[in-house]
Formats: C-alpha cells, structure tokens, sequence
C-alpha cells in the first residue's frame, strides 16, 4: 500500500466495513486490533515496504475504499495463508485481500495480465498452467501417472454462470506489479 501522510475526511466511507463485513471470508475485519502478527508473518512485507496486510487492515476500517482499489500492491499477496493460520483474531487478511481484488476487477474492471492469463488457461485446458507436450512425455518415461482428466465444459459453464467470463472479456489488464 502506497504511504500516505494524510488521510482527509472526505475519503472515509464510514460503511465500507459493514460492506466487507458481509464478504465471506472477511467477516471479521472489524475485530482486528492491529497486533501485527499477519505483517510479521508474511513473506511479501519481508520484501515490500508497502505491502502489509496489517495496514489493509485498517485502511478497510478507516474506510479508505478508493485508496485500497487504487493500489496495484494488492495484487502481490501470495495466498500463502500464513497470516490467516496466526491472526489471534481469526481476521482472515488474505480473504481480505481476495475480496478487495475482487473488486477492482469487478468495479474498476481491471486486473493483472497474468490472471487473465491463469484464468484463460483454465477455461482451455482445465489447468491453470497447460503441461507442455514435451513435460507430458517426460511424466510417462518417468512412469508417473497421467494427470487427472479435467471437465472443460463445466468449467465454462461455472465462470458463465458466475459472470465471470464477459469480466475476462472485458477487463483491462496491467502488467507491473510495483514493489
Ligand atoms: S494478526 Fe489479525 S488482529 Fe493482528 S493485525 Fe493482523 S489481522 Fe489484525
Ligand atoms: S496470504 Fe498474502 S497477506 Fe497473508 S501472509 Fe501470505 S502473502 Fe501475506
């Protein structure tokens, strides 16, 4: 999250917590007491001035919205879980995170180009990464089993019926991730 000096009043939405409270997975932002221990715990605020998830935290309590989508470091979360497994809280920061993604791909209709990549395998192959031919032949000279078969159709059929596929379609994508 991008350091800001000054937070204005006109940028608090006093309801953006009552909003995300009702996201599954997020439920419980408001009981964050901001100890620390997701930022402490997780491997990209190791690396990121700016990622912490303590921070997003309490930017989702003081309300800043439009900071939050604003800021492409939402997008460096690895989905590791880790600050989910020690928040003595039960916060959930990284269902957090994946709720505030969420957003900006369906409010701002945008999203990095590498998930539109992942989500457009998906919908191809079933796999999020296609096998190469070559790995495949690789798999059966090592005698390791074939991959499980995948079922495309319902796959097509999920992210039709979720929406998902015309915000694939439309989204617009960015390529850079800042640090
Ligand atoms: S570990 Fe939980 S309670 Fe502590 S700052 Fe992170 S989200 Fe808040
Ligand atoms: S899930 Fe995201 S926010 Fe949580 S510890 Fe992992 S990288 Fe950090």
């Amino acid at each position: 999250m991008t350091e800001s000096k000054t937070i204005k009043n006109d940028e608090m939405n006093p309801n953006f917590k009552y909003e995300m409270s009702k996201i599954p997975g997020a439920e419980r932002i408001m009981l964050c007491y901001q100890c620390g221990t997701c930022t402490a715990d997780c491997p990209i605020s190791r690396f990121s001035d700016f990622y912490k998830p303590r921070r997003i935290a309490r930017m989702v309590q003081f309300g800043l919205k439009d900071r939050l989508l604003s800021d492409d470091h939402l997008w460096l979360c690895s989905t590791c879980y880790a600050c989910v497994d020690h928040c003595p809280q039960n916060v959930e920061p990284a269902s957090i995170v994946r709720a505030l993604r969420n957003m900006v791909v369906k409010e701002r209709n945008k999203m990095p180009l590498v998930s539109r990549e992942l989500a457009t395998s998906l919908l191809k192959s079933g796999y999020i990464y296609a096998m190469p031919e070559s790995r495949l032949k690789r798999r059966v000279e090592q005698g390791l089993p074939p991959l499980p078969k995948t079922n495309v159709k319902e796959i097509e059929r999920i992210f039709k019926v979720t929406g998902f596929t015309s915000l694939l379609e439309n989204a617009k994508t960015f390529e850079k991730v800042a640090k």
